[in-house]
């Protein structure tokens, strides 16, 4: 079987977790995951809620699961969803724990989160499907420029992960060409990860990001790429994982990355 690694999974310990941190490894290593890594999520004021996690609780329960499974890497990470007037807080947090990885991600556009599809695409006034694409995208940039430590970039492309009904597509990379440019040559200038995330790979056929940005990202000469599921529950860990795998091939993607301890390393596509 083949080797895998994910490098985006929740537990319970995260607000919108679905499974056991336990039960997420075992369904992982039934996948052939090797190397997974959780990123229980961070958000301050996110819809009104804080996603916050129990530091002491998820230390202990991957101590158990390292134990349990001593023939995986079991990573301890934090998805560290950003926005301009939380981050200090957010940044407060992530100082908490030795860390594993940190994942930077952006729910918040114009202190909205697209995943309330009504609220974000039908109240505000002026909305096309254009306008949420910049802004994302722009919301995205600013995060990637501003927030100080992290290892790689969360699911660039969020702002359509639950419009399919809609008809919007992916974003791609002609949505805003100049954003993203700035985004990957950070990225790669920095020695940062863009991640692939297969959340909803079933639906729309690719990763998020879609296959016109990676096809960008490679071009200009990203190669670091961390996969992950974003599984919240048992059925989701390493989702598509071999049709993302093929893609990337197609696209020249060598390796993907995972990292130990904040540092990098590399499994052979
Ligand atoms: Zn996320
Ligand atoms: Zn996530």
């Amino acid at each position: 079987m083949k080797e895998y690694c994910d490098n985006h999974i929740h537990s319970f310990l995260s607000l919108d977790g679905c499974a056991l941190l336990i039960d997420q490894v075992r369904a992982s290593r039934e996948k052939g995951v090797k190397h997974l890594c959780f990123t229980e999520h961070i958000d301050i004021e996110l819809g009104g809620q804080n996603f916050l996690v129990d530091f002491p609780s998820y230390e202990k329960q991957i101590m158990e699961a390292r134990e349990a499974f001593p023939d995986m890497d079991i990573g301890i990470g934090l998805e560290l969803g950003d926005s301009k007037d939380t981050r200090d807080r957010v940044i407060e947090q992530s100082n908490v724990l030795n860390l594993d990885f940190k994942l930077l991600s952006r729910h918040s556009v114009r202190n909205i989160d697209p995943a309330w599809v009504e609220d974000f695409f039908d109240k505000v006034p002026g909305r096309t499907r254009d306008s949420a694409a910049k802004d994302y995208v722009l919301a995205v940039m600013n995060s990637v420029l501003r927030f100080p430590d992290w290892d790689a970039l969360a699911h660039v492309g969020y702002v359509f992960k639950f419009t399919k009904d809609r008809g919007y597509g992916s974003l791609i990379y002609e949505d805003s060409p100049d954003e993203l440019d700035i985004i990957f040559r950070f990225l790669i200038e920095h020695g940062k990860a863009l991640e692939v995330n297969t959340s909803r790979f079933d639906e729309y056929g690719e990763p998020i990001p879609g296959v016109s940005l990676l096809k960008r990202y490679r071009e200009l000469g990203g190669e670091l790429i961390t996969l992950g599921s974003d599984s919240h529950r048992t059925d989701r860990v390493a989702q598509n994982f071999p049709e993302a795998t093929e893609q990337l091939k197609e696209l020249g993607f060598r390796y993907v990355t995972y990292f130990m301890n904040r540092k990098m390393n590399h499994l052979t596509l």
